[in-house]
């Protein structure tokens, strides 16, 4: 059974909620930037204040902020963990491996969720968050592309990539996952 788990693929394919789902049934740390980022800006402390506009705008976070709060919450003694959201980016992508080093505890797998552009953007729209207008989800989208979308083969090459067809149901996709895991 894999305990350090990654959860790669575009806004609105599903990485929060499957990430949320296997975490529970597991007690595994889910540690998604976006909530954490959120969760900042909520209460307004000051690492909030400084990423709000960006975040309202759907541009990336620094990766120096970003990092500083995996460092916080990614802590030594767990049950397993899953990453969402992060990394985004190949910088994100080698300090995580640091981390992961400094921690002993490498990654296990990672399970790019695939879904069709238009699938996502509908399914943004629905969601109705407060960064899903439909100009921020194309930027988002196109950030996306350029520069997470190059972690799918920087994963592949190390053999740790799972494909996932996440424009299924729930349920269906959920299962595949923990078939994939189970391994
Ligand atoms: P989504 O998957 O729908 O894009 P997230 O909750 O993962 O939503 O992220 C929301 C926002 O938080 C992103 O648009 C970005 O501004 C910021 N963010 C989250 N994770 C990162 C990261 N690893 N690096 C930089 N910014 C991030």
């Amino acid at each position: 059974m894999k305990k350090h788990l990654l959860f790669l693929g575009a806004p609105g394919a599903g990485k929060g909620t499957q990430a949320e789902l296997l975490s529970k049934n597991n007690s595994y740390l889910h540690l998604s930037t976006g909530e954490l980022l959120r969760k900042e800006i909520e209460l307004n402390t000051n690492l909030g204040k400084q990423v709000k506009d960006i975040i309202n705008k759907g541009e990336l976070v620094n990766d120096e902020l970003v990092l500083k709060i995996v460092k916080q919450n990614l802590t030594k003694n767990n049950n397993g963990w899953i990453l969402d959201g992060y990394p985004r980016n190949l910088s994100q992508a080698n300090s995580l491996n640091e981390v992961l080093i400094a921690i002993n505890q490498p990654l296990e797998i990672v399970f790019y969720l695939d879904i069709p552009e238009e699938v996502l953007i509908k399914r943004l729209l629905l969601r109705g968050r407060k960064d899903d207008t439909e100009e921020t989800i194309r930027t988002r989208v196109d950030i996306y592309k350029k520069t997470t979308e190059p972690l799918i083969q920087y994963f592949k090459e190390l053999s740790l990539l799972e494909y996932i067809d996440a424009d299924r149901d729930l349920k269906t996709i959920s299962s595949d996952i923990k078939r994939k895991m189970a391994v």
